[in-house]
């Protein structure tokens, strides 16, 4: 196998060298303040070596990729009934589209854009006050990276529900598909919290092992969901992880990955290795500028594509 850690360092160095380094997430006031000199990356492998590089440590606002775990969460709530109320289909619109939802009757593409993670959302409140339901899903995370210090930041949490006239627009409408069960505020409350929720690229590799593990808890001897369902989370992960950038990402990097605006990808090299890289900047889909070429990059190097010949 090729140096994974005399790789690392030598992407981390590559990639401080870019002055182009995209643009900050400025929409959601909070996260526009953030320093987009910033790049981490670390690589869990499945034997349970660990690499890092840059600022791995430092903790970011996951914002979407917190999909992936709310979706797992609602999968164990509520099984494949969820699929009546989301799709599985990539969207090729962008994140915070409203077009298609008139078209489709309310029925968000899949639960990786915000009308679905919003539909995802409304499910883990089902029978929850909000309070409980936020504390739930951050317990999952936490139990899914064995590590109990992972936050949310309640001032990106508060900054989104400021400016979020978008996502209300999105659960309003839903409402009036009786796609959402709960008022809309209750709803996005839960939705805001879990994008708000603060790890590092160690953190946020950890908490991804079990779907580089086909489904199991490698600190534990218990299974966080079936193979087959680990499986269908990272096939959702691959087509639709980076928005109207999935098809983009799945050419240049083959593995799935879930972005988020505040610049985090968590990366699943299925039976090999979880691995999350950061850099604030994004490109013009949302996706982190830097964090998709490291990751081309690093793929390339490693022969992680999925569509690579194995063996
Ligand atoms: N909280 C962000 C929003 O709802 C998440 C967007 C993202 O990371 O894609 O707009």
């Amino acid at each position: 196998m090729p140096d994974l850690a005399g790789i690392l360092p030598e992407l981390a160095a590559e990639m401080a060298a870019i002055k182009d380094r995209g643009t900050v997430a400025g929409y959601i006031p909070q996260l526009g303040k953030v320093d987009p000199d910033q790049f981490g990356i670390a690589v869990m492998m499945n034997d349970g070596r660990v690499f890092t590089a840059g600022d791995a440590g430092k903790p970011f606002s996951i914002q979407s990729i917190s999909k992936v775990f709310s979706l797992t969460l609602a999968l164990g709530h509520v099984g494949d009934a969820l699929w009546r109320r989301v799709g599985r289909e990539p969207s090729g619109n962008p994140f915070n589209s409203i077009v298609q939802l008139e078209r489709e009757n309310g029925i968000p593409r899949n639960p990786f854009i915000n009308a679905g993670a919003i539909v995802v959302a409304d499910i883990l409140l089902q029978g929850h006050q909000p309070k409980e339901a936020i504390g739930e899903a951050l317990r999952f995370v936490q139990y899914l990276a064995d590590d109990e210090t992972i936050t949310i930041d309640r001032a990106v949490a508060a900054s989104e529900r400021a400016t979020g006239f978008r996502n209300f627009a999105l659960a309003n409408y839903m409402r009036a598909f009786d796609n959402l069960r709960h008022p809309p505020e209750l709803t996005l409350g839960v939705y805001f919290h879990l994008c708000a929720i603060e790890m590092s690229c160690v953190q946020l590799a950890r908490a991804g092992r079990y779907l580089a593990h086909g489904g199991r808890h490698p600190d534990t001897p218990h299974s966080v969901v079936s193979a087959e369902r680990a499986r269908r989370i990272n096939a959702l992960m691959l087509t639709c992880g980076h928005y109207d950038g999935s098809g983009d990402f799945a050419f240049k990097v083959g593995i799935p990955g879930k972005s988020g605006v505040g610049g985090g990808i968590l990366g699943i090299v299925p039976g090999v290795a979880s691995l999350a890289v950061w850099s604030p900047g994004l490109n013009a889909n949302g996706n982190s500028k830097l964090g998709s070429q490291a990751l081309e990059i690093l793929a390339r190097r490693m022969n992680w594509s999925i569509f690579a010949p194995r063996g």
